[in-house]
């Protein structure tokens, strides 16, 4: 199967052509199809199986103009990966004006907040700093259509459950919702159980 058998728009597979994919990876053919069907989804798997194009094709593809809310939020274990992952869905929003953003501590968050006012309508963060700029009331994240948690067990032995849970909560209700994990903790399960649908597909 190509990735045009996928039902993603020219705009998405043209970027997705300019990135020199040929074929779609396991993980992208299975669950590209099904989160642009409206699924949420619960992916087992690691780095390097293609997981940020299987979720960042259906968020960009389904994206229809700025409108002073954040649009998606994709959680991210750390600085290195919030970067790695903003850039290749800017490679994959090429010939979109959606307008990307990485936030992680570490670095001072003025020049974050500056470009946050500016409007931006994908953030891809580190749970501590996106609660950060949540509890200054920089950002909201009550027009999130789609929510991102990318390595969530990484995330659980980091220490950032609870964190996870209190931007989960202050997330949309009518949002979908994807979980990527190498593997599934109790810890991950049961948040699986708490915030998705429970008709959510899960593909490994
Ligand atoms: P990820 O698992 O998302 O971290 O991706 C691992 C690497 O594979 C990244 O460098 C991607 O750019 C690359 N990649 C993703 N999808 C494909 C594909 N369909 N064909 C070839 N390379 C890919």
């Amino acid at each position: 199967m190509g990735f045009k058998e996928l039902g993603l728009k020219e705009k998405v597979l043209k970027a997705i052509d300019d990135m020199g994919f040929e074929e779609p990876s396991k993980i992208q053919a299975e669950a590209i199809p099904v989160i642009l069907d409206g699924f949420d989804v619960i992916g087992q798997a690691q780095t390097g199986t293609g997981k940020t194009l299987a979720f960042g094709a259906p968020i960009i593809d389904r994206f229809t103009g700025s409108d002073n809310e954040i649009y998606s939020v994709i959680l991210a274990p750390t600085r290195e990966l919030a970067i790695q992952v903003n850039d290749e869905l800017a490679r994959i929003a090429k010939y979109t004006d959606i307008k990307l953003l990485p936030v992680y501590g570490g670095t001072p968050v003025d020049r974050q907040i500056k470009a946050l006012k500016k409007g931006i309508d994908v953030i891809v963060g580190t749970p501590g700093r996106v609660l950060d700029l949540l509890r200054r009331n920089i950002i909201s994240l009550k027009g999130v259509c789609y929510l991102v948690v990318d390595e969530a067990d990484e995330m659980l032995d980091m220490g950032f459950i609870d964190d996870i849970e209190e931007i989960i909560r202050q997330c949309n209700d009518d949002r979908q919702t994807m979980m990527f994990s190498a593997t599934m903790p109790d810890a991950i399960r049961r948040l699986t159980k708490k915030y998705m649908k429970p008709e959510a597909r899960f593909i490994s």
